[in-house]
Formats: C-alpha cells, sequence, structure tokens
C-alpha cells in the first residue's frame, strides 16, 4: 500500500499563540476527517511530540466543536529546547511512528516552521537511527520514508514571507484599535499626550497599520527609524504644530523593536521624556502588552484558519514523494502555496537587514503595500496640507456618498481629503449623495474639518440611495459648471456606481460631465463588480459574528436551533463568510435556489444532530435567499419538523450590521483606496476624454474597471457582480458543517 492511503495526519501549534489558530485546527480536523483520514492533535506543539503518550490524541469531530470563537490555541503550545536536539527529534520521530503519522500541519511563526524543515530533512536517517536501536521495525520505515509537512503562519506579528496576512495579525489589530480609540477619548479630554507601545519585533506591520486604522499622530518602527539628525526635534514639530491647529491630544503608536538609525533601540521611556521636555507636555505610557494576543478571534482570523486548514490538508493529501514542504498562506482573499524554505529563509533575511542597519531594503523587502501604507500615514498626519506649487493648476475635486450606509466612509473621506489637499487641490463635499448634486448642496472641506472621522462610523456628508433620472441631469450639470468641478469620487454602492454610469452616458449632453469620475466601493453586501471586498463588509462581518456568538451563548440552557437573518441583498457574502466565520450549520445564499425539499433535508439532519447530543443548530439566511420562503418561515417549518426534539428561535439582525466603528481593515482599506482614487483623478484630468471608473481590489492590488463596462460585468436582474470570487468557499463551508460529516 502506498504512504499516501494509511498513514494519519497530524496537527499542532507551536510558538507564540495566536487568535485564529482554534479555527485553523477545527478546519484541519473536520477536513481530514470528510476525506476519510485519521486526524491526531498534538498537545503543546513539539514539547508533546517529543514526550508522546497522552499528547497526541485522536480527535472525532466533535473534539472541535465550539472551538470557532475561542482566542489562544485549545491543543496548547510551548516553547520545546529538546525539539531543537536531535535526540529530541528522535524521540518525536518514534512517537509518530507509534501513531502512523507522516502528515503534519505545523502552525507557528518561523521559528516553528525552520523546526518542522530540519525534521523533515533528517526524517530518514531518525529512522534509521529508531531502526537500528530495533526501536521500531523496517516495515515502519518502508511505510513512512517521507515526512510530508504543510505549515501555517500564526503569529500576531505578520512578519512572515508567504503570506499578506499571518493567522492572529488581523485580530491583534483589532485590539490594537479598540485599545487607542478608548484612549483617544481619555486622552482628549486632559489634552494628554499617549505613547503606545505594541508588538513587533522586527515587524513595524502592527504599529503601522494601527497607526493608519486610528489616526495617530507619530509612529516608529524598526523598518524606517528616523533617517534625520534629531529625530526627536522632528516628531516634536509635528506634534507641536497638530496642538497648535487645534488637535485636542497626541497618540504615537512604537513597535517594541523600534530604533533609531544607529540601531540603538527607541524606547517608550525615553520618548516619553522627550516629549515631557521638549514639548512640556503630560505624557502617559501604555504598553498593551499580551492584550493584543488575547480575546476572541475576528472574522477575518476564523475565515483565514478555516481556509488554510481545509487547504493544508489537500495539500497534504495530494504530496509526492519529492514533495517540498509548502507554506500555505493568503494574497487578499485567495489562498496560495509557496516554497516553505524559502519563505522562511526570506523572513529571516528582512531581520537580518534590519540588524545590520540597511534599512532601505527591509522597507522594500516588506512589499509593496507596506511601502505605499508608510507614504500615506506620513502624508496624514501632517496638520497642514503642503501650500500648492507655483505654477500648477488647484483643481476642485468633489467628494460624495451614494446608496445604503457603510462603515468607512468617513475614513475614506478623510484620507481623499488630506491627500487631495495636501497636493495643493480644493476639496468640495457633495451633501445627502445625488440629492446634494442635483440641489446644489456643495461646499469646500477644510483639513481640520475631518479631524476624528478616521474611526466614525456613519456618513458625516451624509448619502441616499436616489439615482439621477429625468431632469436631474440638468441639476447637475449646471451645479458641476457652478463649483467648476474637476473631477468626482463617489464613495458608496451600487447606487453610486449606476449614477455616475449615468453621467458617463450623458457625455455627449452634458459637457459638464466630462471629467474623471472615481466610484470607491463602499457596501457592507460587497454585491459590486470590479473589487473583491468593498469597505464595510468587513465591519458587518465582524458585527454578525460579534453578535452570534452571544446569541450561540444564550442557548447553553436547552436544545435549540438558531435561524439569523443577514443583510446583503441580492449577494450572499455576508451569509456565506459569517456561516463559515460562526461555524453555521448552513448558509442560505440569495445566490442558489432553495427548494422545500432541501429544506426538509435541512430538518431531518437537524434531528440526527440533536438525537445524537448536539445542543446548537445555527442557520444563516440572506435576507432574500429563498424568497417566499422566509426566516420566519423557515423557522416554524423548523420548529414543526422538530418536533418538539429541538426549540427554534429567529434573530433578524438588522441594523446593528450596519453601524458601529470601522473595523480595522476597513479603515485601511478606505485610505488606501482613497488615496488611489485622488492620484487617479488628478492623472486623468487633464486627457480630453477622462475615464470614469471602479477602483478596486483585486489579489491585493489596486485596479481600475471602466464604468463602461458595469451593465456587462453584472448579473442580469439583480443587484451583483457576475463573478463572486468567494463562491467557491461553499465547498470549505460544505466540508465545516455538520451534514456532511463523516462520522
Ligand atoms: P515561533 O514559531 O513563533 O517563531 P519559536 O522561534 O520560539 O516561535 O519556535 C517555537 C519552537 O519551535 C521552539 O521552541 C522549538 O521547539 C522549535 N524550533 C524553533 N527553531 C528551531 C530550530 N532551528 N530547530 C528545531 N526546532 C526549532
Amino acid at each position: 500500500m502506498s504512504q499516501n492511503e494509511r498513514s494519519n495526519i497530524a496537527v499542532l501549534t507551536s510558538g507564540g499563540d495566536a487568535p485564529g489558530m482554534n479555527a485553523a485546527v477545527r478546519a484541519v480536523v473536520r477536513t481530514a476527517l470528510t476525506r476519510g483520514v485519521d486526524v491526531y492533535a498534538i498537545m503543546d506543539g513539539y514539547r508533546g511530540m517529543v514526550e508522546g503518550g497522552d499528547n497526541i490524541r485522536k480527535m472525532g469531530w466533535e473534539s472541535v466543536g465550539g472551538i470557532l470563537q475561542l482566542g489562544g490555541t485549545v491543543i496548547g503550545t510551548a516553547r520545546c529546547d529538546e525539539f531543537r536536539t536531535r535526540e529530541g527529534r528522535q524521540k518525536a520521530a518514534y512517537n509518530l511512528i507509534q501513531n502512523d503519522i507522516d502528515r503534519l500541519v505545523v502552525i507557528g511563526g518561523d521559528g516553528s516552521l525552520t523546526g518542522a524543515n530540519i525534521f523533515r530533512q533528517e526524517w530518514p536517517d531518525l529512522l534509521s537511527e529508531l531502526v537500528d536501536q530495533e526501536l521500531i521495525n523496517r516495515e515502519a520505515v518502508r511505510s513512512h520514508p517521507n515526512l510530508f509537512i504543510v505549515g501555517l503562519v500564526g503569529s500576531i506579528d505578520n512578519d512572515m514571507f508567504g503570506t499578506d496576512m499571518t493567522i492572529g495579525a488581523d485580530t491583534a489589530l483589532h485590539r490594537i484599535t479598540e485599545a487607542i480609540d478608548a484612549l483617544s477619548s481619555t486622552a482628549a479630554s486632559h489634552n494628554r499626550t499617549f505613547i503606545v507601545e505594541v508588538m513587533g519585533r522586527h515587524c513595524g506591520y502592527l504599529a503601522l497599520m494601527a497607526g493608519i486604522a486610528t489616526g495617530a499622530d507619530w509612529v516608529l518602527i524598526p523598518e524606517d527609524p528616523p533617517q534625520k539628525g534629531d529625530w526627536e526635534d522632528e516628531m516634536c514639530r509635528s506634534l507641536k504644530s497638530g496642538r497648535d491647529v487645534g488637535r485636542q491630544h497626541s497618540i504615537v503608536v512604537i513597535a517594541e523593536g523600534a530604533r533609531d538609525r544607529f540601531g540603538k533601540p527607541i524606547t517608550s521611556e525615553y520618548t516619553k521624556q522627550v516629549l515631557e521636555e521638549r514639548l512640556g507636555e503630560e505624557v502617559r505610557i501604555t504598553i498593551l502588552g499580551h492584550v493584543q494576543r488575547g480575546g476572541a478571534p475576528s472574522a477575518f482570523d476564523r475565515y483565514l484558519g478555516t481556509v488554510q486548514g481545509y487547504t493544508a490538508v489537500a495539500e497534504l493529501l495530494k504530496s509526492k514523494p519529492d514533495q517540498e514542504p509548502q507554506l500555505v498562506g493568503i494574497r487578499q482573499h485567495g489562498v496560495v502555496r509557496s516554497s516553505l524554505v524559502e519563505c522562511v529563509a526570506q523572513t529571516q533575511e528582512v531581520a537580518r537587514v534590519i540588524q545590520a542597519q540597511d534599512y532601505e531594503t527591509a522597507l522594500r523587502m516588506r512589499g509593496g503595500s507596506f511601502a505605499e501604507s508608510y507614504r500615506i500615514f506620513r502624508t496624514i498626519l501632517r496638520s497642514h496640507p503642503n501650500p500648492p506649487k507655483t505654477g500648477e493648476r488647484r483643481l476642485r475635486l468633489a467628494i460624495m456618498h451614494a446608496g445604503g450606509l457603510s462603515p468607512g466612509m468617513n475614513t475614506a473621506v478623510r484620507a481623499a481629503v488630506r491627500l487631495g489637499m495636501d497636493k495643493g487641490h480644493t476639496l468640495l463635499a457633495v451633501r445627502r449623495g445625488f440629492h446634494g448634486l442635483i440641489d446644489g448642496d456643495i461646499s469646500e472641506l477644510g483639513w481640520m474639518s475631518v479631524s476624528g472621522w478616521v474611526s466614525r462610523g456613519g456618513a458625516g456628508l451624509g448619502t441616499s440611495r436616489h439615482i439621477p433620472a429625468g431632469g436631474d441631469f440638468y441639476s447637475i450639470a449646471k451645479n458641476l459648471e457652478t463649483h467648476q468641478v474637476d473631477g468626482l469620487l463617489i464613495i458608496g454602492g451600487w447606487v453610486g456606481y449606476q449614477g455616475a454610469y449615468q453621467l458617463f452616458n450623458r457625455r455627449n449632453d452634458y459637457p459638464s460631465f466630462n471629467i474623471p469620475i472615481v466610484c470607491l466601493p463602499a457596501t457592507i453586501d460587497n454585491n459590486l463588480p470590479g473589487s473583491e471586498l468593498s469597505i464595510g463588509a468587513d465591519t458587518a462581518l465582524n458585527n454578525i459574528v460579534t453578535n452570534v456568538d452571544k446569541i450561540k451563548q444564550s442557548a447553553v440552557a436547552s436544545r435549540r436551533c438558531f435561524v439569523v437573518e443577514v443583510m446583503g441583498r441580492d449577494c450572499g457574502y455576508l451569509a456565506l463568510l459569517s456561516g463559515l466565520a460562526t461555524g453555521a450549520e448552513k448558509a442560505y445564499l440569495p445566490e442558489e435556489e432553495i427548494t422545500l425539499a432541501e429544506l426538509q433535508r435541512d430538518v431531518a439532519d437537524l434531528i440526527v444532530g440533536f438525537r445524537s447530543g448536539k445542543r446548537l443548530g445555527l442557520m444563516i439566511r440572506n435576507e432574500k435567499a429563498g424568497g417566499l420562503y422566509d426566516t420566519t418561515f423557515m423557522s416554524t417549518l423548523f420548529k414543526q419538523e422538530g418536533s418538539g426534539l429541538f426549540d427554534v428561535r429567529q434573530a433578524i439582525l438588522g441594523h446593528i450590521q450596519q453601524g458601529g466603528s470601522p473595523s480595522p481593515f476597513d479603515r485601511i482599506q478606505a485610505t488606501r483606496l482613497a488615496s488611489q482614487s485622488i492620484e487617479f483623478l488628478l492623472s486623468e484630468v487633464d486627457k480630453p476624454v477622462p475615464a470614469a471608473a471602479a477602483i478596486g481590489l483585486k489579489s491585493s492590488e489596486i485596479q481600475f474597471t471602466s464604468i463602461y463596462d458595469f451593465p456587462r460585468l453584472i448579473e442580469p436582474g439583480f443587484q451583483r457582480a457576475k463573478e463572486q470570487w468567494w463562491l467557491k468557499l461553499r465547498q470549505v463551508a460544505a466540508t465545516m458543517d455538520h451534514t456532511s460529516r463523516a462520522e
């Protein structure tokens, strides 16, 4: 029999714990079981592997039930010096062979993955030595000639090559952002300066992204130590000019690995001293420490852990004898695989380059969007715009919203205003969506008018669902002329795209429509063509996940099934992704037909589940899925057919989903997209036929799609894009849910 058909899989978490590791463990276990492979969890990382015995536990479907929403790692993690020695690894090999395991999913940082690779390289020799010592027989060597490894990166630092995001980094950003938002309000009340120290020994990701997400006033990171002779002076001057224009508080974010250009660490204590002495301010230090690792994983980390765990098992099952160890990572939202050895080497190279004080290379090695984000951050934090360059035209750029409310709209406006003004242009606010454009509700925005907008939910400029028609176009044309608008940024959803398309189509009738237009996707529905994600969807997903976690807790006392209705209109993104992130049995999507027969099958599955001891059922329904078979109908059907075995409750989450402060991801992406939108308007404005386009995110890159193509890219009769990348996740969801379980 070949190796792949009989050996077992094991999963371990190692190094520092990270929220989302549990989602990965759950996905590994359930995917393996669905594929008919026995799967083991190794407790406490390599220590459990070296010690063996009860530390290597066979897992069943229910062993990983109810862990998705837990922080940390339920299978434990530990540092293990013995595994760094050959004797230790020999013991580990022996313990794996005892359990017929030769396929490993290792979830950890670069140290853990380095260890895994050394172990794999030594495997054949370790087994020979075990045979020589008569601890195992030759048959064991024959049936396990190779050790296969897939690595997933669990680390809050986001410091690894081969993946845009490591498991845990998004949750850590949530914790940091919540903390800085909270500090900002107390700091403002006392006119204080706060220094916030965040994790990141070699990587400034958390510090920089938290800086962008919270509108912090200064950041200090390992990759780019202040270059000027007296960086202290530069920092103080910037903070002081912020105070001079009315900022009530200042926040400085320091990565724990921050240093000056001579490699000397910049400590929080030293920075405090500098600020107190030079600015005469009261300064407080908050070291966030382990809080950053803690708490329930964010929706994204649950998603990340789940898809990566699922992919890791698929990779292991198709491994060939000469297979190099793989690292499963993520680019934007797509799973990618690369050579583990290569990724570890590159990661360690950045640390080395920083150590050698070659900061330029370090910044470049972090990848395009890191450097871009850093540049954007440095511009936005200024308290005054740069004056316009002499001889350059001062353009008038208008900003408006259109469509439903989406968290992150304010963040995008703030970034666009600051970046546009910094280039010497005038920014105009159009209020209440297209109504404002029709009524001439247009006025100039000042630099400080968007102060504090980075974290504010809602839409300061107002929005509406009105799409221009008939006589509206004449009024719009007149107002664009009156206000001499040179370019238009529409931050919104479907209505914005439709409106932009209408204006674009009437360029021959109204010359003032012949201006560059850019639509920035901002809708919780995530239904727009030209972007894999829209601003607001991540916040909505987190709102759903947090509330469903609470709803689930309320069911501990009795056997209960919840039918939870979520938003999304014609697009099932929120339903499917929240289903994945909450461990729902089923997500009903508007993209799929729902028949009575299917609902009957689902209730039959629920009955089987509850009869065999299950205490909680969770079905998530998109608001339009199933048409007349609405949430009440489904709940009633399940209740009636459940014949008293379980109780059924419905929960319609409603506008909670659109509310609240935007998530760090939405704030960061809103800032990036707004920055590029302004660049786009500026680059098109002098062309004879300026483009009208939608900006979007695709595989981590920012791309533009002509608004002319809008009708071609949408599904006729529905408010959704034809191409929806996330639909392929249905397979992952089906593997995780109870209805397809292998047991
Ligand atoms: P991380 O994986 O988060 O980088 P560590 O560097 O502490 O964390 O590594 C976690 C564990 O991985 C170590 O305690 C050790 O057991 C194992 N490990 C790390 N580096 C090696 C190595 N070079 N050789 C063997 N094992 C290693």
